[in-house]
């Protein structure tokens, strides 16, 4: 195998899978080698706190072709993902669940469409699903609206079973639990070209989920994160600003209207209210001084941004 680019990176999280290790690296082996890639396995392992580094350890005895990389703790999935991808040096890479949920089986064809159809990411897509309802339902809803906000026609966002350009997995910056996302965060970076594979799918054999209820909270409230980041990330002021200039401006157009409204029917001897006995100045009241609060926050995150080191940070594809 050439040292530096194997065709095929794989990159696999995992958190407390020591019994299927064994069997995914056996089973990941076979397919590599009867369609003769050449190959990596990076395991990446999040804080495990059961004997799966052990495992790993053994595996590479065996394998020269595995990787390990080991958290001190557990940072979560995205982590996991972000420091694969940053040891990754496949031409393709393709990362998959540890649990043996995702089949290694897949990998020729999701390499396929890489190399020779072109596409920048390919999403599996576990159409029949093997989880517990509670998780396939919310799930659902979930891809319905993270593909109504992205404008990207994938059914699955979450599938741990999708397959890479090296570049692309150079190219996105995988935080907090953004792996749900990495598609959105892919076409931010300029890379469009994201088609979908219908995957199999199988339960668990061993081990439990290791995300309860709270993903779908957590889920949420990333999504709206990512879709304001692309949005307003580079120049907050365009949302803050904007809606407190708006704010301030009907505030304040609203409180000159009533003070001007009671100065007329003072010349002219009219019955008028006072302008403070009127709920309608206190309200336009709090959206001037709201207004003035959100012109702030435009305004501080945009010197933030003028201060940080990434505000420069462009993706350069090629250079000549
Ligand atoms: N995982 C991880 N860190 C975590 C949680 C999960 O690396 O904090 C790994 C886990 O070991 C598995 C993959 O992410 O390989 C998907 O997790 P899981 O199978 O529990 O998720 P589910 O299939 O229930 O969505
Ligand atoms: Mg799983």
């Amino acid at each position: 195998m050439s040292e530096n680019t194997p065709n095929i990176s794989v990159v696999v999280p995992l958190y407390n899978e020591e019994e299927s290790l064994p069997e995914l690296t056996a089973w990941i082996g076979r397919v590599m080698e009867a369609h003769r890639f050449t190959y990596e396995v990076i395991f990446v392992d999040d804080g495990s706190r059961d004997a799966s580094w052990q495992r790993v350890c053994d595996l590479q005895k065996e394998n020269p072709c595995i990787r390990g990389i080991r958290f001190r703790r557990n940072y979560g999935k995205s982590a996991a993902l972000y420091c694969g991808f940053e040891a990754a040096r496949g031409e393709v890479v393709v990362t998959m669940d540890a649990d043996l949920q995702d089949s290694p089986d897949e990998i020729p064809e999701l390499y396929r469409m890489i190399t020779e159809e072109g596409y920048d990411l390919v999403s599996g897509w576990k159409k029949k699903r093997h989880d517990p309802l509670g998780k396939t339902l919310p799930s659902r809803f979930f891809n319905a609206t993270a593909r109504l906000a992205s404008g990207i026609r994938l059914h699955d966002f979450n599938c741990g079973l999708k397959a890479y350009r090296l570049k692309v997995v150079k190219s996105v910056e995988v935080y907090g639990e953004m792996h749900r996302y990495i598609p959105i965060l892919a076409k931010w970076a300029g890379f469009r070209k994201i088609g979908e594979k219908v995957v199999h799918h199988r339960a668990r054999k061993y081990g439990v989920s290791k995300f309860g209820w709270e993903r779908m909270i957590k889920g949420y409230l990333d999504l709206i994160t990512v879709m304001f980041m692309s949005r307003f990330g580079k120049s907050p002021m365009y949302f803050f600003g904007g809606l407190g200039t708006l704010m301030f401006l009907v505030g304040g157009g609203t409180a000159i209207y009533l003070i001007a409204e009671k100065l007329y029917k003072q010349t002219h001897a009219l019955p008028l209210r006072g302008v403070t006995d009127q709920p309608l100045f206190y309200i336009a009241m709090a959206a001037v001084v709201i207004g003035v609060q959100l012109f702030l926050a435009g305004f501080l995150g945009e010197l933030i941004g003028r201060n940080s080191g990434d505000r420069n940070r462009y993706l350069i594809d090629e250079r000549l």
